[in-house]
């Protein structure tokens, strides 16, 4: 494998610090190029002095000063602003974009980064959940292949390898069930944001972890799952299984199911997209099968989860309406960690969401950044 130039997206996130973990390993196959980040001006400050990339950027703007300052004695190319983000990633030295921003933000860099021919390690699953037509047509058109991060989808993605003539049967999508599988709704009434940002297996951003606990982020990762793997709604099912050791599985029309097992550790399905199709050594630890001796399987309760129910009737509708889904679910994730509302109400405002939102058959990429605009003002002023 020769040397690959990376940029990174959102390299103060939770994917981004593991990415240069990955990095930092293999200094002699992977290369930082470009860093982004959002907001965490000081942390971005020390990674690039780290990992001497040749860009960075600051999207919040108010930072710059502060980045401009903190770099001022290495010869690092630095912006701030958003568009600035879209414009790194068609630096012609880039082999590879790993998209690990939050939530709408990935969508844009991504199109450009697609349109610039770079392979795209997709760790920000919303980009496929608002355009997954959109984004797996261009892919297609410039001939960039979209390596999943998502553990799930590299699961699936590492046991479909060697099967391109074999049709998949059904993908079986594992989810842990997050930290509140075992509460009834009333319970479920009175979660604080405290307890939903305490995932049981997986270390991860706040976005995420509460996405994990509402089950929206297994809704989420149906719609991915179709995307990246051609299967439709009915090919996917979801299991309830709370060790995290199976990441998915794949079954084959002659009934034979492949899985792929690990620790739940984000870096394995981080480095096995940084350096695909190779894998690289590292020191991760194993599965230990007498400690895990013990793997269970239960069915979802979509009548205390119904974000499952919204993910599968978006995907069945298409169009703009996983657009809507995502725009509703970020508005009410922001303001239930700010405690606007309550758990359950999540679902009950993105129901809503989708029921009154003005549906569009073959959404334009304008169109998306319309839905997306008009849901979030609809929701946050009935919020008020
Ligand atoms: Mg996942």
């Amino acid at each position: 494998m020769e040397k690959r130039q990376i940029a990174i997206l959102g390299s103060t996130g939770s994917i981004g610090a593991q990415a240069l973990d990955v990095i930092r390993q293999h200094p002699e196959k992977l290369e930082v190029y470009a860093l982004t980040a959002n907001n965490q001006v000081e942390l971005l400050i020390r990674q690039a002095r780290e990992f001497r990339p040749e860009m960075v950027v600051i999207a919040n703007e108010s930072k710059y000063g502060e980045l401009k300052e903190g770099l001022k004695d290495l010869p690092i190319k630095l912006w701030a602003g958003s568009d600035a983000i879209a414009q790194v990633v068609e630096a012609g030295p880039i082999d590879m974009v790993l998209t690990a921003m939050v939530g709408y933000s990935g969508l844009k860099p991504t199109i450009h980064a697609i349109k610039a021919g770079k392979a795209i390690a997709l760790a920000n699953k919303e980009t496929l959940v608002i355009a997954g037509e959109l984004i797996t047509k261009l892919a297609l058109e410039h001939k960039t292949p979209i390596l999943p991060v998502d553990s799930e989808h590299s699961a699936i993605f590492q046991c479909l390898v060697g099967e391109s003539n074999n049709p998949v049967d059904k993908i079986i999508l594992t989810a842990s069930g997050g930290p509140f599988r075992k509460f009834s709704r009333e319970q479920l009434q009175h979660v604080t944001k405290k307890e939903a940002l305490k995932h049981p297996n997986w270390d991860m951003g706040a976005k995420v972890t509460i996405d994990s606990a509402s089950l929206m982020n297994k809704g989420f990762e149906m719609i991915e799952a179709k995307w990246l793997f051609g299967v439709t709604p009915e090919q996917i099912q979801v299991v309830v299984h709370p060790q995290s050791i199976i990441h998915s599985m794949v079954q084959f029309r002659d009934m034979s199911i492949k899985a792929q097992l690990g620790l739940p550790d984000m870096r394995i399905p981080i480095q096995y997209a940084l350096s695909y199709p190779e894998r690289l050594k590292s020191n991760f630890e194993p599965v230990n099968f007498n400690k895990f001796n013990n793997l269970t399987f239960e069915e979802p309760d979509t009548t205390r989860f119904r974000n499952l129910d919204f993910a599968f009737e978006a995907i069945r509708q298409g169009g703009n309406m996983p657009c809507i889904l995502n725009a509703a679910n970020e508005v009410v994730v922001a303001a239930f960690l700010q405690d606007k509302i309550g758990f359950l109400e999540m679902s009950d405002v993105i129901e809503k969401a989708m029921q009154t939102g003005t549906f569009i058959a073959s959404p334009t990429y304008e169109d998306l950044v319309e839905t997306d605009n008009t849901i979030r003002m609809k929701i946050m002023k009935e919020m008020k």
